[in-house]
């Protein structure tokens, strides 16, 4: 991807100060989804990158990670997996908790979400990577399950709070805010 295009993704994303609390900079990506030629592009760009991954999932954290990753997931013909928040799957599930700045939050996946293939090769996707505790617990379930995380994609990586430090898997992303 090429500086130019990358600064369309970077500019058709919405910042909402003090969202959901004061001194959060929240980034909306509703306004790149809603822009029908750098949503394709960003989608291309994720095709050309993952093609040669030889994955056979994507994973998704809810909610925004499900955009992304069923779209990217469609487009490679592979399945699609969701991991949710605490109490939403209605099968049997695996769960795995993670702290917050007070307490702590809880995502799950369905048991048999990779059962199809043995040890399969999966991309865990969300919109944004921060402190790092959710996409930590995502990885973590995968792994649980009995799969493969291989990578951990996002298409913003909030540099600063370092969440890449709490991963065990590469990461990539798109943008980086320093
Ligand atoms: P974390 O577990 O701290 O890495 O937080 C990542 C999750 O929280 C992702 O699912 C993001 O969608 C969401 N998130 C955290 N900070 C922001 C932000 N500044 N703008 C938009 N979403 C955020």
């Amino acid at each position: 991807m090429n500086s130019e295009e990358l600064a369309l993704i970077k500019e058709s994303i919405r910042e909402v100060a003090d969202f959901p609390k004061p001194g959060i900079n929240f980034k909306d990506i509703t306004t790149l989804l809603n822009n029908a030629e750098v949503f394709k592009r960003l989608m291309e760009h994720l095709v050309e990158r993952y093609r040669e991954y030889n994955l056979d999932y994507i994973a998704g954290i809810d909610a925004r990670g499900f955009i992304f990753g069923a779209a990217l997931a469609s487009h490679l013909g592979i399945g699609f997996v969701p991991i949710r928040k605490k109490g939403k799957l209605p099968y049997t599930t695996v769960s795995e908790k993670y702290s917050l700045e007070y307490g702590y939050d809880e995502v799950e996946i369905h048991i048999d979400a990779f059962s199809s293939k043995e040890r399969a090769r999966v991309l865990l996707i969300d919109d944004l990577l921060a402190t790092g505790g959710t996409a930590s617990a995502a990885a973590r379930l995968i792994e649980r399950v009995g799969a493969k995380c291989v990578e951990a994609c996002f298409i913003i990586e909030l540099t600063f709070l370092d969440g890449k430090s709490k991963l065990d898997v590469p990461i990539y992303s798109i943008i980086q805010e320093v």
